[in-house]
């Protein structure tokens, strides 16, 4: 009998155990367990022409899931007014590591609010910048109000049709794509144009579209020649990583641009 009694007792405490075990597997990111690598990221999304519902969720999931212990903080703005009411509170970037732009505000007309938020990057805290956050916050601006272009380091005017991007190598003295093949489809595509590069840009990879073109007739953003897609940027203390790839949720969710973005991270926050 005594015997009986201690192999329940045993059985009971194995099964005790392995319910510990398994809800501490289930919880990777107890604060315990964090890394260095756990960070604090903001992503700012929202607004036209792409879906940035299903998006913010692809991004959320695969940098958390690369960046163990880190968090996703989302802001998903509806209306341009949204984003400006956010973005000009007082100290909105201090409480994370990095601010990561994916957004579409092509109308803003404010130069001094987009000048602020340019400010927050000049005195240092790291970016990353998205596709058609390259057509936002400068399109609608005076000639002498175009601070985003000192953010983002590059200037696109336009884009050509839609069809898949040949990504290729250009340089790699940031790291930033390690492991990444030396050449790579995207799924789909939308190629920017490109048309001036700062100084204080590196342009790491070209992308071609391999002569998509508009349908008859809608010559306008006609891409013909490789374009940089993918670059780091200094603006003032600030590092920025940029990229025109991502207009579709297939591109945005494929391996190469979740390896890539969380790379660009990394090399942003590095001292
Ligand atoms: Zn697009």
């Amino acid at each position: 009998m005594m015997k009986l009694k201690h192999a329940v007792l045993l059985c009971s405490l194995l099964t005790l155990g392995a319910i510990v075990y398994a809800q501490n597997s289930a919880n990777p990111a107890k604060k315990s367990e964090m890394t260095k690598e756990a960070l604090k990221v903001l992503l700012v999304t929202g607004e036209g022409y792409h879906d940035y519902e299903a998006q913010k969720t692809i991004l959320k999931e695969g940098i958390e899931s690369r960046l163990k212990g880190s968090e996703v903080t989302v802001w998903h703005h509806k209306t341009p007014e949204a984003c400006k009411e956010a973005l000009s509170k007082e100290g909105w970037a201090d409480p994370y590591d990095v601010v990561f732009y994916n957004i579409c505000h092509a109308k803003e007309t404010d130069g001094s609010f987009i000048k602020s938020i340019v400010d927050v990057h000049r005195a240092g805290k790291p970016g990353l910048a998205m596709h058609c956050s390259l057509h936002s916050f400068h399109w609608k601006t005076a000639e002498n109000e175009k601070d985003w272009l000192d953010f983002l380091g590059v200037t696109s005017p336009n884009h050509g049709a839609k069809g898949a991007i040949t990504v290729t190598q250009q340089e790699n003295s940031t790291g930033i794509l390690d492991g990444h093949p030396e050449s790579w489809k995207t799924p789909d595509g939308e190629l920017y144009n490109i048309d001036a590069v700062k100084d204080s840009v590196t342009v790491l990879a070209m992308g071609d579209n391999h002569g998509a073109t508009y349908a008859k007739g809608k010559k306008k953003g006609v891409v013909q020649d490789p374009q940089p897609v993918i670059w780091v940027n200094q603006c003032g203390d600030g590092k920025v990583f940029g990229t025109s790839l991502g207009h579709h949720n297939e591109t945005v969710g494929s391996d190469e641009f979740l390896n890539m973005i969380v790379e660009g991270i990394k090399w942003a926050v590095k001292e």
